[in-house]
């Protein structure tokens, strides 16, 4: 019993009329059917002119195009979702003014006795006293 397995493989080289674009896409499969299959799709995607498509290819193309359309708002509609619920739950920043300030020095520090106090000291080193109740 031999475990190579024949795989073929396929290079599609697509132009464009213009000659600007130029794609190789390498298609490798099991089954020669895969192949065909692959190279359709190849040129299907690549393929920009209606005309050269099949009633039947249109038809899948714009199923796939309808269905990308969908994915895309979809997931821009799931990331819009995710954002606005991000910003509901972000904590709202503290309005600074709720902090009480030393009317003096304008300055405070929370104290470990709980409020806060004014960590400003005067000339001879006394603290300024002021604490918030
Ligand atoms: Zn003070």
């Amino acid at each position: 019993m031999s475990n190579t397995q024949s795989r073929y493989h396929a290079e599609v080289k697509l132009a464009r009329k213009n000659g600007e674009n130029e794609v190789r896409v390498n298609i490798f499969a099991d089954t020669l059917a895969e192949i065909f299959a692959n190279i359709a799709e190849v040129e299907l995607q690549f393929s920009r002119e209606p005309r050269a498509m099949s009633q039947a290819q249109l038809e899948i193309a714009r199923a796939e195009q309808l269905a990308k359309a969908r994915e895309v708002a979809e997931v821009a509609q799931t990331a819009m979702v995710a954002k606005a619920k991000a910003a509901q739950l972000k904590p709202a920043p503290k309005p600074a003014a709720k902090k009480p300030l030393c009317p003096e020095h304008g300055t405070s520090a929370p104290s470990k006795f709980g409020g806060f106090y004014c960590p400003t000291k005067d000339e001879d080193g006394r603290w300024c006293g002021w604490k918030s109740d």
